[in-house]
């Protein structure tokens, strides 16, 4: 399964360069995950300050 992020996503960034497989991209509000190529490392979660991306 895909990880997810959630609206707690306050925009820094983080997660964007920790990502393997480049699928994090700025979306209008929060940072979204291209949940096909997501291959759930975890690193996102990881990073993020607010723990807004999360995994099932
Ligand atoms: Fe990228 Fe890994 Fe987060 Fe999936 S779990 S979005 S592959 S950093
Ligand atoms: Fe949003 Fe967390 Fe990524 Fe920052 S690290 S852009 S708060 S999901």
């Amino acid at each position: 399964m895909a990880y997810k992020i959630t609206d707690e996503c306050i925009s820094c960034g983080a997660c964007e360069a920790e990502c393997p497989v480049s699928c994090i991209s700025a979306g209008d509000a929060i940072y979204t995950i291209d949940a096909d190529s997501c291959i759930d490392c975890g690193n996102c979660a990881n990073v993020c300050p607010v723990g807004a991306p999360q995994g099932e």
